[in-house]
């Protein structure tokens, strides 16, 4: 079974404008975003490319840059490479109701196995439930460590700031950065022009 029939099975693509799972090609170097998702609870998706699709958690308070803060992940279904990209309004009565925007988004390189593996040792560390990864996006940026509190089916992970350079205690960029990375609109700004639209 392919990874994202559960991203296929819980979505009517006749309803709503999420990307429909198709197969795509790889990029030089592997992405990853993070979604702002106004949902029933609001929360932040964070999602790296690994092995063609984006595997993803949902982190209800977001990244931080503060390594003494560690961040609930929750492990959700590994969504299709085009899920990137996504930014709108999810419509009342289907899954994940509430307005996405792209709230950072780059490149990253693994850094548990950077040199003797490169891309396929991504999908050992997430296996194994350790990932140590570097960041390169438009607000985040250095090294995260994503890491399993359990066994391999808890689905709770917690997504904690590497202490590097780019660590900062008094940065906190999902309030003071909360604009998306593509629109430069605000979660609240997508959901007024899908109702004035509407
Ligand atoms: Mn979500």
């Amino acid at each position: 079974m392919s990874s994202l029939e559960q991203y296929k099975a819980k979505r009517d693509f006749g309803k709503t404008p999420e990307p429909e799972a198709v197969k795509s090609k790889r990029r030089k170097k592997p992405v990853f975003v993070i979604q702002q998702h106004g949902a029933s609870r609001l929360h932040y998706d964070f999602r790296l490319e690994i092995g063609g699709t984006l595997a993803s958690w949902a982190v209800p308070k977001g990244p931080s840059t503060d390594p003494s803060e560690k961040r609930l992940a929750m492990r959700t279904e590994d969504h299709p490479l085009e899920y990137a990209g996504f930014e709108g309004v999810i419509p009342k009565g289907q899954y994940g109701a509430g307005a996405v925007i792209i709230w950072d988004k780059g490149t990253y390189r693994n850094l548990t196995r950077a040199e003797e593996e490169g891309r396929a040792g991504m999908g050992r560390s997430l296996k194994e439930g350790r990932i140590e990864i570097w960041l390169n996006g438009k607000k985040i940026k250095g090294g995260y460590y994503l890491i399993r509190t359990g066994n391999p089916k808890d689905r709770r992970w917690l997504l904690i700031k590497a202490d590097d350079g780019e660590a900062d205690a008094r940065r906190n960029p999902v309030s003071t950065q909360s604009r998306s990375v593509k629109s430069q609109k605000t979660l609240e700004e997508i959901k007024r022009e899908h109702e004035q639209n509407a």
